[in-house]
């Protein structure tokens, strides 16, 4: 547990949150302002800042959790769709330095967007500039 960390707080019991269901290694929660009706995180019990610093077996329990509620959401709700996202970083937007995957629940006309729309300006790469990302990626 991090001392100053909010999620970690409400898995404590700490501070208040409407849990919608809870495992093992996860828990998910109506975020307190939400984008949608039904908008809920769900979180690793323990702190993680980042994706890339959760224990595989905890990232693969947070995915399955994820698979498991968004259906389940999107019916409570009487959602059209659903759009799942994790602000990884603060330049993707991530507010709280606690991984948490957001599940959005979606509804025709509902005036947003597909997740393309969360980036910048689209680069212009080349071919060979492709290659080199695909080269470092594959031997990152
Ligand atoms: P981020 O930008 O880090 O991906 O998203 C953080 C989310 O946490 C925001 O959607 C915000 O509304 C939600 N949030 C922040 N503080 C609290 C809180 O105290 N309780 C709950 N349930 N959600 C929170
Ligand atoms: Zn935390």
């Amino acid at each position: 547990m991090s001392e100053d960390c909010i999620f970690c707080s409400i898995v404590a019991g700490d501070i208040p949150g409407r849990v919608v269901s809870e495992t093992e290694t996860t828990l998910a929660f109506l975020d307190v302002n939400p984008l949608a009706p039904g908008h809920t995180l769900v979180v690793p019990k323990d702190h993680h800042a980042r994706l890339g610093d959760l224990p595989d077996d905890v990232a693969a329990d947070l995915f399955a959790e994820v698979h498991a509620l968004a259906p389940r959401v999107e019916d409570a709700v009487d959602a059209d769709a659903t759009t799942v996202g994790i602000n990884d970083g603060e330049a993707a937007g991530q507010e709280v330095p606690h991984v948490h995957a957001h599940i959005v629940p979606r509804f025709d006309g509902d005036g947003g967007g597909p997740i393309h729309a969360v980036a910048g300006d689209r680069p212009d790469l080349s071919d060979e500039e492709m290659d080199d990302i695909e080269s470092a990626i594959t031997s990152a």
